[in-house]
């Protein structure tokens, strides 16, 4: 135990008493920290407001057992035009809680670190339709789920593809689409410009039907994703 140095984005805060927070953040580093922050609260707070929702900051910690404490803030960046927008905030906020449900405690991963960052500043950036779904598309490759896309993920069959099933875990030809979410071939191309190395292509395009399937689509299949997680998690703590 002792103090380190790292970089972390602040996924969220709770109280602690009358003045302090324990702050969560994704750390570079270290995966998922929690650490106390100690007199956040008070309007001369040396913290002042570095350690809010969506900064990102470096740190100097003092590790504990369970709650490390924060001895050092710096803002690197506080992504202002995130914060003064309900709008985008309320999008930011739905990422970082992805993350927070993904991460893993003291586990370093930098690729989703990365991938926060990079989504929080092109949301600061402008505001395009496809960056909070576009970030759900790629957590969930980072977790380990591709969806199957080319052909029917049911029959193997080539298509024509009509409807997209959480369950299969892709697109559905005509035949197996039976109760499955509709789905546009335009919103499979733009999930398939996500995942094939194309976001940049995707973050472009305006809002449309199909941008707003391809969200709807990214949020159903991420929910399913960590339900079955957490209901395997309850499982293995129950056994
Ligand atoms: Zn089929």
């Amino acid at each position: 135990m002792g103090l380190y140095r790292d970089q972390g984005i602040v996924l969220r805060t709770i109280r602690l008493g009358e003045a302090d927070r324990i702050v969560t953040l994704a750390t570079q580093g270290r995966g998922k920290v929690r650490a106390v922050a100690k007199g956040v609260r008070k309007t001369k707070s040396r913290f002042g407001a570095r350690l809010e929702p969506t900064s990102h900051v470096a740190l100097l910690l003092y590790e504990g057992r369970e709650l490390d404490i924060v001895t050092q803030a710096e803002v690197v960046e506080q992504f202002r035009t995130v914060r003064e927008d309900l709008d985008r905030l309320t999008r930011a906020t739905a990422m970082l809680e992805a993350v927070d449900q993904v991460v893993q405690e003291r586990q370093a991963n930098a690729g989703l670190y990365q991938m926060l960052l990079g989504a929080l500043r092109a949301l600061a950036a402008h505001d395009a339709p496809l960056i909070v779904p576009g970030f759900f598309w790629k957590l969930l490759s980072l977790e380990g789920f591709h969806p199957i896309l080319d052909r029917c993920a049911a029959c193997d069959g080539p298509g024509p593809l009509v409807a997209f099933d959480l369950v299969e875990g892709g697109a559905l030809c005509r035949g197996c689409a039976r109760g499955a979410i509709g789905v546009s071939d335009t919103a499979l191309t733009l999930i398939r410009r996500i995942l094939g190395g194309d976001l940049a292509g995707a973050l472009a395009q305006p809002a449309s039907p199909a941008t707003a399937e391809v969200e709807r689509l990214a949020t159903r299949s991420l929910e399913h994703h960590l339900e079955r997680r957490l209901r395997s998690v309850s499982l293995l703590d129950r056994a």
